[in-house]
């Protein structure tokens, strides 16, 4: 097999973006996200950094220049800015993103902006500790804001916010987060709940959709406008609020999915590859890596995952495949 110098799927699909999670463990007990009793990977499961390192580093030949760290939760990953600063000083890597709770964020800022990350999303779905508990089956909202605003205060900008919309829950946190996120210039971007989730909670009607969230926002708030520099290739549909007040992104992967401009490929926290967050398949990278395999071999299976990626997930038709992967132990 030629080495193609570009990861290109069978639908013209270019991908570039590789979001690696480093952990399965976590903080909290998000009820979309994780059960309360969960048994996580043993410790020698995990891909140590030089691994990570050195399957990131092939991974540069056939045009990955983008990585995101996610979990679980990242930052419970010990020196987790070492491994920020590894990855961003490979040649070809353009940017370094993570994906956080903020639970552990405020004493951690300074030391990732400074190891070189760049782009940074804090989960946060209510500004209700009542909600908050109900919705993670823990406490630590005002770690999250402080995190937030440590964030904020270490250079990254923008700071974007991730809430998870669920009908029936989430409704009454729209606007107050909204406000909030205007108040201190933050991007907000809501994600409309995934099947994904440990207890089968998932049913359709329990999806706030992207168009009843931007109502709920209109009303509350004022009138948004799609934003003039939107970017069709990124997930979020950008809206702008008509006063400037800032910005607010809808991830509509149940409305309106955005696989025909997908750009990513996931790697585990156990060295899995996977093409597609709902992918039923996986391609064990850690196998090969464990066994000496060079970049070409690890090029090789990263083609390979990529070339038998499928159109989109199918959550909109009866033949949806839930994976037996829960959202904790992919990665987001
Ligand atoms: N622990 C980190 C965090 O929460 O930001 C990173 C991992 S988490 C799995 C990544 C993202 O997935 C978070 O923004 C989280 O809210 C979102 N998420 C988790 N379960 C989801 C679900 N069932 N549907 C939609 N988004 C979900
Ligand atoms: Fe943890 Fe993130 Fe899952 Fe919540 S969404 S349980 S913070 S991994």
């Amino acid at each position: 097999m030629t080495m193609p110098d570009r990861l290109i799927d069978r639908f013209g699909r270019v991908h570039n973006n590789l979001r690696i999670s480093v952990t399965d463990r976590c903080n909290i007990r998000c009820v979309y996200c994780m059960p309360e009793n969960v048994e996580f990977l043993p410790k020698t499961s995990l891909l140590s950094f030089e691994e990570i390192a050195q399957f990131v580093r092939a991974s540069t030949r056939v045009g990955i220049n983008k990585i995101r760290l996610t979990g679980g939760e990242p930052l419970v990953r010990r020196n987790l800015p070492v491994l920020v600063e590894q990855l961003a000083n490979i040649p070809g890597i353009k940017d370094v993103g993570l994906t956080t709770n903020g639970i552990l964020l405020a004493p951690m800022a300074q030391a990732l902006w400074d190891a070189g990350l760049r782009r940074i999303n804090i989960s946060l779905d209510t500004l209700d500790a009542d909600r908050f508990l109900e919705l993670t089956r823990r406490t630590g909202l005002e770690q999250v804001i402080e995190g937030i605003l440590a964030a904020k205060a270490a250079g990254f900008d923008p700071v974007k916010i991730n809430a998870v919309a669920i009908k029936g829950v989430t409704e009454p946190d729209v606007v107050p987060l909204g406000e909030f996120c205007r108040k201190h210039g933050l991007e907000l971007r809501f994600i409309e709940y995934m099947p994904l989730d440990a207890g089968n909670l998932w049913e359709r009607d329990k999806v706030l959709y992207a168009h009843e969230i931007l109502d709920l926002l209109t009303q509350g708030i004022g009138p948004l406008a799609p934003a003039a520099d939107h970017d069709p290739k990124a997930p979020a549909l950008d809206y702008d609020y008509v006063d400037g007040g800032g910005r607010v992104g809808m991830i509509a992967s149940v409305s309106r999915p955005f696989c025909m401009s997908c750009n990513r490929v996931r790697l585990t926290a156990d060295g899995k590859l996977r093409n597609c967050l709902f992918a039923l398949d996986e391609t064990d990278v850690r196998t090969l890596i464990r066994a000496g395999a060079s970049d070409d071999e690890l090029v090789r299976a990263l083609c390979e995952s990529v070339a038998a990626k499928w159109e989109g997930h199918e959550i909109n038709t009866a033949r949806f495949i839930k994976p037996e992967r829960l959202m904790h132990s992919i990665g987001g």
